[in-house]
């Protein structure tokens, strides 16, 4: 029995395959892009030829992510912070608070044993201090951002940087180039910034360990650091961070095969919290 959880993000879209032992069959990540739709499809026919399999054979799909209705195959559209509980709680069963720092919003969820949501708290008003701002940072210094998390951690001196703001941390970023200052150390500032915001919102939904990362940032040793430092504790980080998302969505899909048999196909919108 295979089941799929399909998460279509603003920046990247990500599909998992489980089999009823729970076990990850397959991952696949792609761009989103501009056609949301063919994302979701792309993403979906990547996951099953990886696992060798034909696409019948995904018994239920489930979609989460801010693109889950364009999930146009999907059997059930299920929130992205249901997911994100979902799957945190799969992987590290004691976690009670994730923190999920996407492209272009970040999220801090409360969870009960099991992983139910409590309480949740997102900012989404704008990209500041998500991993769009990240990208903006790394584009302004002209380096690739896998290398700027590694980079951040080479510092020698902390550069305060108080703009979390996507549009002002290119001037920030350039005016302490053009004093002088090493790379490194307003690297540092910058991953600082985000992790300095990124617990003040979890503070909002309370802080209780085990905390777990999520989202595609967690990919960014600088950011990981600098929440451990400034949290003054280890948190959760697994090399399927960025998949935690459908990850939940095709263990909510196991549950489907499950609950409506494995010939059920109805398509049904659960959980429209956000
Ligand atoms: P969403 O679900 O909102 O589309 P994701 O949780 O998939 O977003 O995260 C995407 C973000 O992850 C990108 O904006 C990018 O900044 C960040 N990211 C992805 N890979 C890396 C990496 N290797 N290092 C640093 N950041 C990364």
């Amino acid at each position: 029995m295979i089941a799929a959880g399909v998460d279509v993000g603003s920046t990247a879209t990500k599909a998992i395959l489980v089999d009823d032992n729970h076990r990850i069959v397959a991952r696949s990540l792609i761009n989103t892009g501009a056609n949301v739709t063919k994302a979701a499809e792309r993403v979906f026919a990547e996951v099953v030829k990886k696992a060798g399999i034909e696409e019948h054979d995904v018994l239920q799909v489930v979609g989460t992510g801010y693109g889950r209705y364009k999930v146009t195959f999907g059997h059930a559209q299920v929130t992205e912070i249901s997911c994100h509980a979902r799957g945190a709680a799969f992987l590290f069963p004691r976690t009670r608070i994730i923190l999920d720092i996407g492209g272009q919003d970040t999220k801090a969820i409360r969870i009960k044993p099991g992983g139910d949501v409590e309480d949740f708290c997102m900012n989404d008003k704008c990209a500041a201090g998500t991993g769009r701002f990240l990208e903006a940072a790394a584009n302004t210094m002209g380096i690739p951002l896998d290398d700027i998390g590694p980079l951040s951690l080479q510092y020698r001196q902390v550069i305060k940087v108080t703009n979390v703001c996507t549009v002002f941390v290119e001037s920030e970023i350039l005016a302490h180039l053009a004093r002088g200052r090493a790379p490194a150390d307003i690297l540092r500032g910058v991953h600082l910034a985000i992790a300095g915001r990124s617990v003040a919102l979890m503070r909002r939904v309370g802080m209780e360990p085990e905390i777990t990362l999520t989202g595609g940032v967690s990919r960014n040793i600088g950011i990981v650091k600098a929440l451990e430092e400034k949290l003054a504790q280890k948190l959760n980080v697994g090399a399927d961070a960025q998949f935690i998302g459908a990850i939940g969505a095709a263990i909510f899909a196991l549950d489907r095969c499950h609950a409506v048999g494995v010939a059920g196909g109805a398509h049904v919108a659960v959980d429209r919290r956000d």
